[in-house]
Protein backbone atom coordinates (compact mmCIF):
# COMPACT_ATOMS: atom_id res chain seq x y z
CA UNK A 1 0.00 0.00 0.00
CA UNK A 2 0.98 3.33 -0.73
CA UNK A 3 1.26 5.52 1.94
CA UNK A 4 1.65 9.50 0.92
CA UNK A 5 3.79 11.83 2.94
CA UNK A 6 0.95 13.94 3.48
CA UNK A 7 -0.30 11.19 5.74
CA UNK A 8 2.89 10.01 6.92
CA UNK A 9 3.11 13.82 8.61
CA UNK A 10 -0.43 13.58 10.00
CA UNK A 11 0.59 10.40 11.15
CA UNK A 12 3.67 12.20 13.27
CA UNK A 13 1.42 14.51 13.97
CA UNK A 14 -0.99 12.70 15.97
CA UNK A 15 1.89 10.96 17.62
CA UNK A 16 3.00 13.98 19.01
CA UNK A 17 -0.23 15.27 19.97
CA UNK A 18 -0.42 11.61 21.27
CA UNK A 19 2.49 11.91 23.73
CA UNK A 20 1.44 14.89 25.08
CA UNK A 21 -2.25 15.00 25.67
CA UNK A 22 -5.22 13.00 26.26
CA UNK A 23 -7.06 13.87 23.49
CA UNK A 24 -5.56 11.37 20.57
CA UNK A 25 -5.71 7.83 21.48
CA UNK A 26 -5.36 4.33 19.89
CA UNK A 27 -7.95 3.00 21.28
CA UNK A 28 -10.55 4.82 19.87
CA UNK A 29 -12.77 8.42 19.82
CA UNK A 30 -11.89 10.14 23.23
CA UNK A 31 -15.36 10.91 23.25
CA UNK A 32 -17.12 7.99 22.58
CA UNK A 33 -18.88 5.67 25.65
CA UNK A 34 -16.51 3.22 26.93
CA UNK A 35 -17.01 -0.41 26.01
CA UNK A 36 -15.45 -3.47 27.14
CA UNK A 37 -12.29 -3.76 25.45
CA UNK A 38 -11.60 -0.03 25.79
CA UNK A 39 -9.99 -0.60 29.54
CA UNK A 40 -7.36 -3.22 28.64
CA UNK A 41 -6.25 -1.06 25.29
CA UNK A 42 -6.32 2.49 27.72
CA UNK A 43 -4.51 0.66 30.57
CA UNK A 44 -1.46 -0.88 27.84
CA UNK A 45 -1.24 2.71 25.82
CA UNK A 46 -0.81 4.88 29.39
CA UNK A 47 1.73 2.32 30.48
CA UNK A 48 3.56 2.27 27.25
CA UNK A 49 3.34 6.43 26.41
CA UNK A 50 2.53 8.24 30.22
CA UNK A 51 4.02 4.91 33.09
CA UNK A 52 7.21 3.61 32.53
CA UNK A 53 7.40 2.90 35.81
CA UNK A 54 5.32 0.24 35.28
CA UNK A 55 6.21 -1.16 31.93
CA UNK A 56 8.15 -4.23 33.67
CA UNK A 57 5.27 -5.12 35.72
CA UNK A 58 2.90 -4.83 32.74
CA UNK A 59 4.96 -7.21 30.17
CA UNK A 60 5.39 -9.78 33.16
CA UNK A 61 1.69 -9.77 33.77
CA UNK A 62 1.84 -8.95 37.00
CA UNK A 63 -1.35 -6.73 36.48
CA UNK A 64 -4.65 -8.02 35.81
CA UNK A 65 -8.12 -7.29 35.57
CA UNK A 66 -11.55 -8.01 37.70
CA UNK A 67 -14.45 -7.24 38.05
CA UNK A 68 -16.28 -5.76 41.15
CA UNK A 69 -19.72 -4.46 42.15
CA UNK A 70 -20.52 -0.74 43.58
CA UNK A 71 -22.54 2.09 43.54
CA UNK A 72 -20.13 4.40 43.98
CA UNK A 73 -17.07 3.26 42.51
CA UNK A 74 -16.70 2.39 38.61
CA UNK A 75 -12.47 1.35 38.54
CA UNK A 76 -9.97 0.57 41.45
CA UNK A 77 -6.67 -0.70 41.71
CA UNK A 78 -5.75 -3.11 44.59
CA UNK A 79 -2.49 -4.86 45.59
CA UNK A 80 -2.63 -8.48 46.16
CA UNK A 81 -1.57 -8.73 50.11
CA UNK A 82 -0.77 -12.47 49.64
CA UNK A 83 2.31 -10.92 47.56
CA UNK A 84 3.54 -8.34 50.02
CA UNK A 85 7.02 -9.31 48.51
CA UNK A 86 10.04 -7.07 49.26
CA UNK A 87 10.77 -8.21 45.58
CA UNK A 88 8.78 -6.08 43.54
CA UNK A 89 9.08 -8.35 40.65
CA UNK A 90 7.07 -10.99 42.56
CA UNK A 91 4.20 -8.42 43.51
CA UNK A 92 0.62 -8.48 41.93
CA UNK A 93 -2.00 -6.00 41.27
CA UNK A 94 -5.12 -6.07 39.85
CA UNK A 95 -7.26 -2.88 38.18
CA UNK A 96 -10.80 -3.71 38.80
CA UNK A 97 -13.63 -2.81 36.97
CA UNK A 98 -17.33 -2.87 37.61
CA UNK A 99 -19.06 -3.74 34.43
CA UNK A 100 -21.38 -1.05 35.32
CA UNK A 101 -19.68 1.45 33.55
CA UNK A 102 -20.23 -0.59 30.32
CA UNK A 103 -24.61 -0.46 30.66
CA UNK A 104 -25.64 1.90 27.96
CA UNK A 105 -29.34 1.90 29.49
CA UNK A 106 -27.58 3.76 32.96
CA UNK A 107 -28.95 6.73 34.27
CA UNK A 108 -28.73 9.71 33.71
CA UNK A 109 -26.40 9.88 31.06
CA UNK A 110 -25.07 7.00 29.88
CA UNK A 111 -21.83 5.49 30.00
CA UNK A 112 -18.90 7.49 30.97
CA UNK A 113 -16.59 8.12 27.47
CA UNK A 114 -13.25 6.57 26.73
CA UNK A 115 -11.97 9.86 27.73
CA UNK A 116 -13.36 9.27 31.15
CA UNK A 117 -12.17 6.35 32.29
CA UNK A 118 -8.45 7.16 30.29
CA UNK A 119 -8.38 9.95 33.27
CA UNK A 120 -9.46 7.20 36.07
CA UNK A 121 -6.90 5.07 34.98
CA UNK A 122 -3.99 7.15 34.82
CA UNK A 123 -5.31 8.24 39.04
CA UNK A 124 -5.44 4.64 39.20
CA UNK A 125 -1.92 3.74 37.56
CA UNK A 126 -0.42 5.97 40.18
CA UNK A 127 -1.18 4.17 43.24
CA UNK A 128 0.34 1.12 41.28
CA UNK A 129 3.76 3.18 40.66
CA UNK A 130 3.71 3.84 43.94
CA UNK A 131 2.89 -0.15 44.83
CA UNK A 132 5.77 -0.92 42.47
CA UNK A 133 8.73 1.41 43.47
CA UNK A 134 7.98 1.34 47.80
CA UNK A 135 9.60 -0.68 49.85
CA UNK A 136 7.44 -3.08 52.18
CA UNK A 137 7.85 -0.30 55.26
CA UNK A 138 6.70 2.35 52.44
CA UNK A 139 3.77 0.22 51.07
CA UNK A 140 2.55 -0.09 54.87
CA UNK A 141 3.02 3.32 55.38
CA UNK A 142 1.06 4.19 52.19
CA UNK A 143 -1.93 1.77 53.61
CA UNK A 144 -1.69 3.48 56.84
CA UNK A 145 -2.13 6.81 54.99
CA UNK A 146 -4.76 6.13 52.73
CA UNK A 147 -6.53 5.29 55.87
CA UNK A 148 -6.64 7.82 57.80
CA UNK A 149 -5.86 10.47 55.73
CA UNK A 150 -7.94 9.50 52.16
CA UNK A 151 -8.17 13.09 51.26
CA UNK A 152 -4.45 13.91 51.24
CA UNK A 153 -3.35 10.65 49.26
CA UNK A 154 -6.18 10.84 46.34
CA UNK A 155 -5.64 14.34 45.77
CA UNK A 156 -1.92 14.22 45.56
CA UNK A 157 -2.84 11.24 43.64
CA UNK A 158 -4.69 13.62 41.34
CA UNK A 159 -2.47 16.12 41.32
CA UNK A 160 0.61 13.31 39.65
CA UNK A 161 -2.07 12.44 37.30
CA UNK A 162 -3.03 16.16 35.96
CA UNK A 163 1.13 16.68 35.72
CA UNK A 164 1.27 13.63 33.39
CA UNK A 165 -1.50 15.75 31.00
CA UNK A 166 -4.70 13.63 32.67
CA UNK A 167 -6.62 16.76 33.89
CA UNK A 168 -9.31 17.44 31.27
CA UNK A 169 -9.94 13.70 31.53
CA UNK A 170 -10.20 13.42 35.28
CA UNK A 171 -12.44 15.97 35.32
CA UNK A 172 -14.55 14.67 32.50
CA UNK A 173 -14.56 11.17 34.70
CA UNK A 174 -15.72 13.84 38.01
CA UNK A 175 -18.17 15.13 35.91
CA UNK A 176 -19.54 11.60 35.14
CA UNK A 177 -19.53 10.24 38.14
CA UNK A 178 -21.19 13.49 39.99
CA UNK A 179 -24.11 12.31 38.02
CA UNK A 180 -24.62 8.74 39.81
CA UNK A 181 -24.37 9.69 43.06
CA UNK A 182 -26.22 9.97 46.61
CA UNK A 183 -26.06 13.83 48.30
CA UNK A 184 -23.62 11.68 51.44
CA UNK A 185 -21.67 9.88 48.60
CA UNK A 186 -21.18 13.35 46.53
CA UNK A 187 -20.09 15.09 49.68
CA UNK A 188 -16.99 12.51 50.07
CA UNK A 189 -16.26 12.22 47.06
CA UNK A 190 -15.94 16.43 46.59
CA UNK A 191 -13.66 16.18 49.82
CA UNK A 192 -11.68 13.55 48.68
CA UNK A 193 -10.86 14.49 45.23
CA UNK A 194 -10.24 17.40 43.38
CA UNK A 195 -13.60 18.87 41.83
CA UNK A 196 -14.27 19.94 38.34
CA UNK A 197 -14.46 23.59 39.28
CA UNK A 198 -10.84 23.16 41.11
CA UNK A 199 -9.43 21.11 38.18
CA UNK A 200 -10.37 24.05 35.80
CA UNK A 201 -8.74 26.64 38.35
CA UNK A 202 -5.52 24.25 38.64
CA UNK A 203 -5.72 23.99 34.61
CA UNK A 204 -6.13 27.92 34.64
CA UNK A 205 -2.33 27.98 36.34
CA UNK A 206 -1.09 25.48 34.37
CA UNK A 207 -0.11 26.32 31.01
CA UNK A 208 0.27 22.44 30.18
CA UNK A 209 -3.33 21.62 30.98
CA UNK A 210 -6.36 22.55 28.40
CA UNK A 211 -8.29 25.39 28.61
CA UNK A 212 -10.89 25.33 31.72
CA UNK A 213 -14.30 25.08 30.20
CA UNK A 214 -13.23 22.33 27.44
CA UNK A 215 -14.69 19.09 27.82
CA UNK A 216 -15.20 15.17 26.99
CA UNK A 217 -18.15 15.61 27.95
ZN1 LIG B 1 -7.08 6.89 44.21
Amino acid sequence: MRISAGRLVLGALIGAIGSTSARASECGDLRAPIRPGDVPCLTNELINHHFPELDTAWRQGRIRFREFDSNAYYLKTSFSAGRLSRDPSQREYSIDVNPGIYDVAQTPSGPPSVAAIQGILAHELWHLVDYETSSVIGILRLGTDLLLHPARVERRTDLRAFARGFAESIKAYRVWIYGKLSPRQMRVKRARYFTPEEIDDWCSRHPGCFPPGTSFE
